[in-house]
């Protein structure tokens, strides 16, 4: 007897849909239209920016990476100057210590409470925001995990997609500040020279071809660039740096002209686990940080202005004001956890947009 085809079509249907669905829902990780919207009443709004932190958690055998020794530090500061959220520039889970993998494999990965949140565990920064953005070490392994994890276990860790907008408002005259939070790798990374190629095959299932998908991102940076005029202040955010030659890798450079059109008043990154800066110039009117030091220490690479000195682990601290339209900003030394909340190593100000100048 013949079997009745009608149940092989429910089975297609059923299965085409889950298709689609799985589709739509590896869409809206790259990128939500949704922009998150915060306002405070403060005349003033603070926050701290750090990255490269995921390393070996309170073990006590590998707190020479001194991931504890930073994390003391910004609770004091953040205490102290009521910072509103960490901005944080990625590279959230290394492999290391007891872990012999990279980034985190479920939303229910034990690094999430031993890397995590046992580690930044007083009052205030385990009460505030973490606005996140996905480093090389967290597409290694399960990246969109960390976002399964903002998005149904814990929202405090921010990350709804890999790309996405915040607009925050603070202050008596309403001041708004837009931030265009951006995932670097697909710009930093080539297939020819990279040698971690597991974040390619991670890359095809999220549907990003290459070349295509590069200029699809850059035009979404611009187009949200575009819609954020309005802002009295807008920051980028992206886990790779761009100061220096040696750090503009593949298509990043390509990022500056379109960060310099529309006025950017900041670029911050990590992933060089240093702290560094580089001052807006006539020709790149952005200025850029680099806060990668929040658990371990690398090289520079040079074209900076002001770099820390070798074996620093730190974080920077900005503050931005509604009343002078300024931005001041510290870079804190926490290599030495005998000094209470670190050390001012650098600082300095800024003015909120920069100028236009005819090229
Ligand atoms: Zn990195």
């Amino acid at each position: 007897m013949l079997r009745p085809a009608k149940p092989d079509l429910y089975l297609l249907i059923i299965l085409l849909t889950l298709v689609c669905l799985c589709v739509c829902d590896i869409s809206d990780w790259q990128s939500t239209s949704t922009v998150h919207k915060e306002a405070f009443t403060d005349e003033d709004l603070d926050f701290l920016v750090f990255g490269d932190w995921g390393m070996n958690g309170q073990d006590p055998a590998t707190h020479k990476f001194l991931q504890k020794a930073v994390a003391d530090a910004m609770e004091i500061c953040a205490d102290e100057h009521d910072s509103k959220f960490v901005v944080n520039v990625g590279d959230n889970f290394y492999k290391g210590g007891k872990y012999d993998y990279q980034g985190v494999q479920t939303v229910d990965d034990e690094k999430w409470n031993t890397i995590w949140l046992d580690v930044y565990n007083g009052a205030k920064l385990s009460s505030i925001n973490w606005y996140t953005v996905a480093g090389n070490h967290d597409w290694y392994n399960n990246v969109s995990a960390q976002i399964d994890y903002s998005l149904n276990k814990n929202n405090r860790f921010y990350l709804p997609a890999l790309f996405y907008v915040r607009r925050t408002s603070f202050g008596p005259k309403n001041s708004t500040v837009a931030w265009i939070h951006i995932d670097t790798n697909i710009f930093f990374y080539d297939e020819a020279t990279q040698k971690a190629k597991g974040m390619f095959g991670n890359f095809e299932i999220m549907g990003w071809d290459r070349d295509g998908a590069v200029e699809e991102k850059l035009k979404w940076i611009e187009d949200r660039l575009v819609e954020n005029q309005d802002a009295k202040w807008i920051f980028v955010i992206g886990h790779h740096p761009l100061i220096g030659d040696c750090a503009q890798r593949y298509r990043m450079k390509e990022l500056i002209p379109i960060l310099d059109r529309h006025r950017v008043t900041a670029y911050f990154a990590g992933h060089n686990h240093v702290l560094e800066f580089l001052a807006p110039t006539r020709w790149s009117r952005f200025a850029q940080f680099i806060s990668g030091a929040g658990s371990r220490t690398s090289k520079a690479c040079e074209g900076d202005d002001w770099v820390s000195a070798k074996g620093t682990v730190g974080f920077l601290h900005v503050r931005i004001s509604d009343k002078s339209g300024k931005m001041v900003y510290e870079f804190v030394d926490a290599t030495d956890p005998s000094i209470e909340g670190g050390t001012q190593v650098f600082n300095g100000s800024l003015t909120n947009r920069p100028y236009w100048y005819p090229k």
